[in-house]
């Protein structure tokens, strides 16, 4: 999968064409999962991409990369720019790896500059590539930022299953990620993340730059239905108790309640466990992972009981017994409002006029943000809003646009943009 011919240079299309061939897939888009094969090579192209431009590279106990550029100097502080170069399974081109590698061009382009005697940096700068922000294999997701951030303890990170039962400390281990190296720079001063939209926002406003000020919030419910297995001919109707048909009665009945009371809420029920799984076997168990996202924290409370009320009206019609394994809350963030502030100046003084605007999905940058470092998101439009999907697209203008702003951005961190206003 590494092609022979080492890749140089701050060309952003290049970087992105080889980077976009790892875990390709003609017409089924992009397979990297976090700890994969494939993402042993995007991972390898990266920082062999990185260190041919002069970066040291350093990584974490978990996996996440670090490209470090110590201009400053030992005890200065540190600025971050990144976001993660695995995929979901056959997932877009464009989610994470765009941001990474948008990150990486920015940063050979001011250390060319930095070199040339062009301004005189106060900061060190590194280009992070964050372990499993996904949560495609192994869940939960923004894996590497909350384990660098404190927010998820290494030990429990590293013995995450998949679905395989595959610990994640041994799939790293299998890629050649085995521990920490290099010198690990400390939690930085601030993080910037460039990240595809993955919404039509910015498109139906006609932005082509968007500085996200918060996220909405979600509550994720996963419902376990335990019927009994029988066999699927002979066993009386009236004894059966068929977990996959509560699970059935449930996702309908969540989706019409949702529907009518709580439109505006984002739902979903994406993922279906069943046992034994047999065209024989009445199902034993079926576990289904619901999920609801809106901007008010009191909305998915209500909307969430009244969820788990129908669930076990579901329960009580099919003779089932059910378990609520998981229901957790994840609180809107608000990013840091004065480094946004920062990043709305810079888009406008390259020429953009930002929108000022909420991210529905998590990322590493919320992550980061959650844990106290100050952290900035900013957007660049997705065609039609299609995102984990082959069809994922943004318009190489729009490309161009964001690493505009980024580098602008980073520049001005570079000089002291931020520290100096404290
Ligand atoms: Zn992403």
């Amino acid at each position: 999968m590494d092609s022979a011919a080492a890749m140089t240079g701050s060309d952003l299309a290049t970087i992105f064409d080889r980077m976009s061939a790892i875990g390709a897939h003609p017409g089924a888009g992009i397979t990297r999962l976090a700890a994969s094969a494939e993402d042993g090579a995007a991972r390898r192209l990266f920082a062999d991409w990185m260190s041919r431009g002069g970066a040291r590279i350093a990584q974490d106990a978990i996996g996440n990369q670090f490209a470090c550029f110590d201009w400053a100097g030992e005890g200065a502080p540190w600025v971050f720019a990144g976001s993660h170069l695995d995929s979901q399974p056959r997932g877009g081109r464009f989610d994470g790896a765009f941001g990474v590698l948008a990150a990486g061009c920015a940063a050979l382009d001011l250390d060319a500059e930095i070199r040339a005697g062009g301004f005189r940096p106060s900061c060190n700068l590194a280009v992070v590539n964050w372990t499993n922000e996904e949560g495609a294999r192994y869940q939960p997701s923004l894996t590497g930022s909350g384990v660098f951030s404190g927010a998820l303890p290494l030990d429990d990170a590293l013995a995450l299953k998949d679905g395989a039962g595959i610990a994640l400390r041994a799939a790293l281990d299998a890629i050649g990620v085995a521990g920490e190296t290099g010198s690990v720079p400390p939690r930085p001063e601030a993080y910037v993340e460039l990240h595809v939209e993955q919404g039509r926002v910015l498109t139906e406003a006609e932005r082509r730059i968007g500085v996200v000020e918060g996220t909405w919030a979600a509550r994720k419910i996963t419902a376990a239905w335990t019927g009994r297995a029988a066999h699927t001919g002979p066993t009386p109707m009236a004894d059966r108790r068929d977990a996959l048909l509560a699970a059935a009665r449930g996702i309908t009945a969540f989706e019409a309640l949702v529907a009518a009371h709580h439109p505006h809420l984002h739902r979903s029920a994406a993922r279906l466990v069943i046992e034994p799984n047999s065209p024989n076997v009445v199902v034993e168990r079926a576990t289904v992972w619901f999920e609801l996202r809106g901007r008010d924290v009191v909305e998915l409370d209500i909307a969430g009981r009244a969820v788990i009320a129908a669930f076990e009206k579901a329960t009580r019609e099919t003779g089932t017994r059910l378990e609520i394994a998981a229901d957790g809350l994840r609180a809107p963030a608000r990013m840091d409002d004065r480094l946004s502030a920062l990043a709305g100046d810079t888009a406008r003084a390259c020429g953009f006029d930002p929108l000022i605007m909420r991210s529905v999905a998590g990322h590493d940058a919320v992550a980061l943000q959650n844990a106290g470092i100050p952290s900035a998101l900013i957007f660049i439009p997705s065609v039609d809003g299609i995102a984990h999907h082959p069809d994922e697209l943004t318009h190489p203008e729009d490309m161009k646009a964001g690493l505009k702003v980024l580098t602008a951005l980073l520049r001005r961190l570079a000089e002291g943009g931020f520290h100096a206003e404290r």
